[in-house]
């Protein structure tokens, strides 16, 4: 059985209590993980303030973090098949998917390892003659970054990048279900040669762990990515010492196809947006809306397409869907869908959980159309889509709209003016026209509504990660003025 350690003030710890991580294939322990407590985060925030504060790290320049950055990033990617082998085997995430993911998690570290010396304050053009006013940007201070179990290191890179562009510290928490690539992506760190305390690294439950990083009074900024009831609890924990959130919470996006789509190239994206990665995508396209006079021919491309997916060992190269994460996310999925069978849902594909002792689920179809479905509101995290059709703009538009969340968006037509006018129209963090899933450290990623608010991704987002000082000082050489007046 492999053994994770914990990673505090530049020390690999086993930490004072340890749990089991299941190999969601086989439903098997295959590793033994630190599980951090309060003593844990108590001394991890205290090493991620004494280096924000001294030592080597806020005497470097910025550039000299860059290179930091650039060295980390290098990292990455000479083991980034190592790490995406660990996620896949923790997590179940297939290898083909992981692999990709994790090579293209090293141009976040060098997109942000070049802003670090861009971030800039100003010099204003104060209106008083005896006085030179500037701004200064900087670091926000301690970060507790909390990320979910799909996609970790990516996950942890949008903020661990900005947050050290910036010159924060910070307190990394992994989930508790698959933390393996994070407690190895801590090894990467310790090589990179970042000073002790600037990132600590640790796993264990949310209750316990996440909830004692969130109140502690070290912490400045909270930066999670998880689910919307978590992100409150969060948001709650945050206010008693009135730290800044930024959240990245979950979706139900919506995909919509025209009829005047190049159809072969939606239904493939619509492949992309609800089975890749198993469904288990907070940008998951798990809404097919599609356009009445085109829904059963579209439909059928979609089910012939989903017959042909390759379910299988995540580990395999070949696998095109694994398994979910955990037995618990599989058992959401089949209440759901058992609840949206039960409603009217028709079975179009799949519908049912897979065979043998790994949290399988097959991929699913459900037609949805004039049936109050549970499936078509509730984020299932899975590789479940949920269909419905519209007869003009105004009800694509209206259909899209109707929900808590605004992550992301699917848009596929040959018009031009109508591609603009939705854009216009949706209420999400990100429409993708004609494409879907594609991300970059170049462009800024967040939700409206209940996926959250703040942006990853981009200038701004390191920014994030700063607070803006202002100084003044008096050129003047004579005595200072009446005191009884504000100048
Ligand atoms: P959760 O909200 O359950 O967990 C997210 C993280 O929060 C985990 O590390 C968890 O720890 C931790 N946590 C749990 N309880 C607390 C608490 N009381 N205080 C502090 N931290 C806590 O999400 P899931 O793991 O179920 O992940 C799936 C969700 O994440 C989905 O809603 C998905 O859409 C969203 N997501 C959003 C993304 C985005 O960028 N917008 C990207 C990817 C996912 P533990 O695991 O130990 O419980």
């Amino acid at each position: 059985m492999q053994r994770f350690q914990q990673y505090i003030d530049g020390l690999f710890e086993d930490g004072t209590s340890r749990f089991d991580s299941l190999d969601p294939a086989s439903g098997e322990v295959w590793a033994s993980m630190p599980e951090a407590r309060d003593d844990d985060v108590d001394r991890a925030v205290r090493a991620a303030e004494q280096a924000l504060w001294g030592g080597a790290w806020p005497a470097m320049t910025a550039s000299a973090r860059g290179k930091l950055l650039y060295k980390l990033a290098d990292l990455v990617q000479e083991n980034a098949q190592r790490l995406a082998e660990l996620e896949t085997r923790d997590t179940g995430k297939i290898i083909r998917e992981t692999s990709a993911q994790i090579a293209y998690v090293a141009e976040y570290y060098r997109y942000y390892a070049g802003l670090a010396d861009k971030i800039e304050g100003a010099t204003l053009a104060i209106d008083k003659s005896d006085m030179d006013v500037w701004t200064r940007r900087e670091p926000v201070g301690v970060v507790a970054a909390i990320v979910p179990w799909n996609s970790q290191l990516f996950l942890a890179a949008v903020k661990i990048g900005p947050a050290l562009a910036a010159g924060c510290t910070l307190v990394v928490k992994a989930s508790e279900d698959g933390p393996a690539p994070m407690l190895e992506f801590a090894r990467l760190v310790h090589e990179a040669g970042f000073p002790k305390g600037v990132v600590n690294i640790l796993t264990g439950f949310g209750a316990s762990c996440g909830s004692a990083l969130t109140r502690h009074p070290g912490v400045a900024h909270i930066a999670f990515t998880g689910g919307p009831s978590t992100a409150a609890q969060v948001v709650r924990n945050s206010a008693e010492n009135l730290a800044s959130t930024s959240l990245e919470l979950g979706g139900k996006s919506p995909f919509i196809v025209f009829a005047d789509a190049d159809l072969e190239s939606a239904a493939n994206a619509q492949v992309a947006g609800i089975f890749a990665a198993t469904g288990q995508s907070c940008v998951a396209g798990s809404r097919l809306i599609v356009e009445a006079s085109i829904k059963d021919r579209f439909l059928a491309m979609l089910k012939a397409k989903t017959a042909a997916i390759r379910i299988g060992a995540p580990l395999d190269m070949a696998t095109e869907v694994g398994p979910l994460c955990t037995r618990r996310q599989r058992e959401h999925i089949e209440s759901v869908v058992a609840a949206s069978v039960s409603a009217g849902a028709k079975v179009v594909a799949g519908g049912q959980a897979g065979e043998g002792h790994g949290f399988y689920y097959q991929p699913t179809i459900l037609d949805c159309d004039g049936v109050n479905s549970p499936s078509v509101e509730t984020e299932l995290f899975g590789p479940v889509l949920s269909v419905v059709s519209f007869s003009d703009e105004i009800e694509a538009v209206r259909l899209a709209n109707d929900t808590r969340y605004g992550l992301a968006s699917g848009v596929f037509t040959q018009n031009l003016t109508r591609a603009h006018r939705m854009v216009k129209r949706l209420r999400a963090g990100i429409v993708w026209i004609n494409t879907y899933r594609a991300v970059s450290p170049i462009a800024p990623f967040g939700g409206y509504g209940q996926s959250g608010h703040g942006r990853e991704g981009g200038l701004a987002a390191a920014l994030d990660y700063t607070r803006t000082k202002t100084v003044w000082l008096r050129t003047s050489d004579e005595p200072f003025p009446d005191p009884f007046v504000m100048r």
